[in-house]
């Protein structure tokens, strides 16, 4: 594992980090014992940050951290956790959010405290609510070691956040797709410059790097026939100087494994001007095959009238960048052949989902767009009412 350096603490971290957003599950349930086993494993492996957050996973995800880093893992790993801008009204509400945090981390202090999910109006309303004087207090008093936060706003918001306060470091989204989208490469400079650690999340921008389409792969492999396309892409940030570390929701050991041996190569300024200029080809690629920008983060969900947002968004990519169908995928995950509907369909254009989505998306028309390609009158009439009909005699058959 390579280890780089806090700016400000001079702290070393693993170039590695374990996202807790998207850790195994079960029926829609995290899969504790995988969890824990994986986040083991990975510190034993050398990771030594982990990043979790009040809403991840439903709530789960705080709790589940702190059981894991029982028996002696905790003192191996720096804890980061988040406080959102979404559920405090007042600086006391500060103050309850991080003991409750305290308490489900199973732990005294929280290494990295983060601002969840900074723009505009959540900066503005938590300065306006005197959250700076909050994290100096908490500092403090040993509740928090060092304080930052993540960002999902404009790259002119993010500069007066950065000059707004003695910040230790920030999370900003980048990939190989986002040099130019929110902070991107011109926000990963200016923290930089100001001696700010720069800790990165969606480096796979939701799993959707992990897998290219052929159009993709045929250019990795002309280059690189060896490398994976998430080698590529973890690379790619690895090679900036400025990355601290990157943040990696692994979900199944063989991804931490992966990740790993690739985090133990990829030194920064490694790439060549060869690979520099292919990663310039890929991205071109990429923008002609994208249909809606969705990370399925998940932070749109629930909605009111049971849509099923990131998943209806992955289809519609998955049938445009990989050239599938998806008709049976989308019939049996989203047309209810095996619960609840959760079709784009269902959409009322309530707004309600448009902003919670860090990406800005207009998730009612593009839901919309998902609904004309999916969902056409002859399907949704005949087509799905006969083969839930069918399957329903099937296991009426099957129980007798
Ligand atoms: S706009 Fe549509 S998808 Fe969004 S919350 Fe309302 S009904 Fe759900
Ligand atoms: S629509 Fe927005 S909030 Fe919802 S999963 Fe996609 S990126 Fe996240």
């Amino acid at each position: 594992m390579q280890y780089r350096t806090v700016p400000k603490s001079g702290d070393k971290l693993s170039v590695l980090g374990i996202g807790a957003m998207r850790l195994p599950t079960q029926f829609g349930r995290i899969n504790e014992k995988e969890a824990i086993s994986l986040i083991r494993s990975a510190i034993d492996l050398g990771v030594t940050y982990i990043d979790t957050a009040v809403p991840y996973h439903a709530g789960a995800s705080e709790p589940l951290v702190g059981k894991a880093l029982r028996d002696g893992y905790r003192e191996r790993v720096s804890i980061a956790t988040k406080l959102p801008p979404w559920i405090v009204f007042s600086r006391e509400d500060m103050d309850t959010v991080l003991a409750e945090q305290l308490s489900k981390l199973e732990t005294n202090i929280i290494d990295y405290y983060l601002l969840h999910s900074l723009e505009a109006t959540s900066w503005k309303k938590l300065s306006d609510l005197d959250v700076l004087p909050f994290l100096d207090e908490a500092k403090q008093s040993g509740k928090i070691k060092y304080a930052g936060f993540s960002f999902h706003g404009d790259i002119v918001t993010f500069k007066k956040i950065i000059d707004a306060y003695d910040w230790d470091f920030c999370q900003i989204q980048l990939n190989i797709l986002d040099e130019q989208y929110q902070a991107g490469l011109e926000g990963l400079r200016y923290a930089a410059s100001r001696n700010i650690a720069v800790f990165i999340m969606e480096p796979l921008r939701g799993g959707m790097l992990a897998k290219a389409p052929n159009s993709v792969q045929d250019v990795y492999t002309k280059l690189r026939p060896t490398w994976t396309p998430v080698e590529w892409a973890l690379r790619y940030l690895w090679n900036y100087p400025e990355v601290t570390l990157l943040l990696s929701g692994m979900t199944e050991e063989s991804q931490l494994i992966e990740n790993v041996t690739i985090a133990e190569k990829a030194l920064q300024n490694s790439l060549s001007d060869e690979e520099k200029e292919m990663i310039r080809e890929v991205q071109n690629i990429y923008k002609k095959e994208i249909k809606v920008e969705c990370t399925g983060c998940g932070y749109c969900m629930p909605c009111p009238f049971g849509v099923n947002i990131q998943q209806c968004f992955s289809f519609y990519n998955q049938k445009y960048m990989y050239n599938r169908s998806q008709f049976f995928m989308y019939l049996m995950q989203l047309d209810g052949m095996f619960g609840p509907e959760s079709r784009a369909g269902l959409c009322r254009k309530c707004g309600a989902c448009v902003s919670k989505c860090p990406q800005q998306l207009q998730i009612p028309e593009l839901l919309s767009d998902v609904q004309k390609e999916f969902e056409g009158p002859i399907k949704q009439h005949f087509i799905v009412p006969i083969i839930k009909g069918c399957y329903g005699m099937y296991k009426k058959l099957k129980m007798k």
